[in-house]
């Protein structure tokens, strides 16, 4: 009889979780995931990837109306039917959500479907109330949105509501100021509601350079989304006719459809008995982990948002590899931090990876910087005054380039394959004496002078 019902027993079927199991299963691991709600996670559910799909959806406002310069006669009224799209969007959720679980299944994890909490060191309690052991427990449950406290809070929705919505709001408050916030402003705003972003501060994508988020700020007000910083929730109401009534502080109060909070994103680690089992916690809720995501607690693990480490999907997927690997694959393996490229989905979009100028100049002294400042081809032709940045942040005194930051169209595409020359340290001369690939928006990247 073995010791333990499982070898691995798995918190949440998200990316980490489930690639966890995944592998641990091959490395012949008895494993079993709990998911309280769709095998897949956040990314997948209600995250990356419906959103991009609503990104891609939105863009065709500004491809439909730049057609007609390209000799495409489109009608000038083009109408957007919200629910046509959204439907199609949680169909292919459903589809991934289907694969994910097969995954999961043919690697030989067994999935619950249910809540999942730990009741000591090797045991978890499902919301049914069976008890099952387990060698180790690997806590992958993710993050939820923050909503700020204040009266009226309940008649907002956040991002796992905005993907259902029934119908399009003609008006849209957004409470925010990282990237959730801002791609959410450029799918509703390229829809034709009307947006309005509220921010505590002045600074919207903190963490990204300063260059690439006062262009976005600048285009996006151009483009007619409303900006009202240094404004905090006082109350909502909602009225008879259905809408609400916002008031924000220093401001007229505001009428809109819809409030959506993209004010941050909070560890589930609250009710999960993890206190109770002794594991520590961080001041914001994060479970604290060593570099082998290890828990104080040696029998449990955490990867991915609820450790608060780099909240992105990749992260997540490379931790819970990285645990298999170590645990069950006799390979110990830890994950590297650094240059870790990252995009928001805006229109345009922005990517971004390695030090900021700012950064870079506290860090290191000397430093040279290099931009380009440019219009797209595509967007001349088109009549778009619409202008596309790329900085190159390099070490002054080797050379080496340390930061790459962009914004314009297929920035984050672009982005991808420049991370690996600034991963592997190359340096701006590598840059220069690579060839331009002409005509492209790339090639502006080894032509910075
Ligand atoms: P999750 O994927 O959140 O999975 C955790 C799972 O645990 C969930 O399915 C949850 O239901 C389950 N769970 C929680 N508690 C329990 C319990 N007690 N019992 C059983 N199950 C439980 N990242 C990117 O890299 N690129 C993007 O473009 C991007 N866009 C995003 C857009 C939005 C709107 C949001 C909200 C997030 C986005 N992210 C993006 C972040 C990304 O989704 C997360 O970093 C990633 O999903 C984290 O993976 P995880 O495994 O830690 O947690």
């Amino acid at each position: 009889m073995a010791e333990y019902d499982y070898d691995l027993f798995v918190i949440g079927a998200g990316s980490g979780g489930v690639r966890a199991s995944r592998v641990s299963s091959a490395y012949g691991a008895r494993v079993a995931v709990a998911e309280e709600y769709r095998v897949g996670g956040t990314c997948v559910i209600r995250g990356c990837v419906p959103k991009k799909l609503l990104v891609y959806g939105a863009h065709f406002a500004e491809d439909l109306k730049d057609a007609k310069r390209f000799g495409w006669q489109v009608p000038i009224d083009c109408a957007f039917d919200w629910a046509t799209l959204r439907d199609n969007v949680l169909a292919d959720v459903d589809r991934l959500n289907g694969l994910y679980t097969q995954g999961l299944e043919n690697a030989g994890a067994e999935i619950i479907l249910e809540r999942a909490t730990v009741t000591g060191p090797h045991e978890v309690t499902l919301a049914s109330g069976k008890k099952i052991t387990s060698k180790y427990i690997l806590v992958a449950t993710g993050a939820h949105p923050h909503i700020p406290e204040f009266p009226g809070n309940e008649h907002g929705i956040t991002s796992n509501e905005a993907f259902h919505l029934e119908s399009l709001p003609r008006r849209i408050m957004i409470a925010g100021g990282g990237y959730i916030a801002n791609e959410f402003a450029g799918i509703f705003n390229e829809f034709g509601s009307h947006v309005i972003v509220v921010n505590r501060t002045d600074v919207i994508l903190r963490g990204y350079d300063h260059s690439v988020r006062d262009r976005l700020l600048q285009i996006s007000l151009t483009k007619g989304i409303d900006f009202r910083f240094h404004a905090e929730f006082e109350k909502i109401e909602k009225l008879e006719n259905g809408c609400l009534k916002v008031f924000l502080t220093g401001q007229e109060p505001v009428e809109v459809d819809v409030v959506l909070f993209a004010t941050g994103r909070v560890p589930n680690s609250t009710g999960l008995g993890l206190e109770e089992a002794g594991v520590e916690l961080d001041a914001k809720g994060a479970i604290k982990v060593d570099a082998q995501n290890r828990t104080n607690v040696d029998s449990i693990y955490a990867v991915g948002d609820v450790t608060n480490r780099i909240q992105l999907t990749p992260i997540a997927i490379r931790e819970g590899q990285a645990f298999a690997d170590t645990i069950f694959g006799g390979k110990p393996k830890t994950v590297d931090y650094g240059n870790v490229p990252s995009a928001v989905f805006s229109h345009p979009p922005i990517a971004a990876v390695g030090m900021t100028e700012g950064e870079a100049r506290n860090k290191l002294g000397s430093v040279k910087v290099y931009t380009s400042d440019f219009r797209a081809m595509k967007n001349v032709l088109a009549n778009r005054n619409e202008r596309a940045l790329y900085k190159m942040v390099c070490d002054g005194m080797t050379g080496r380039v340390v930061g790459i930051h962009m914004i314009g169209p297929d920035a984050p595409e672009i982005l991808q394959a420049a991370a690996v020359a600034v991963k592997a340290g190359l340096t701006k001369e590598a840059f220069d004496d690579t060839v331009a690939l002409h005509p492209s928006m790339a090639e502006e990247l080894v032509l910075l002078k």
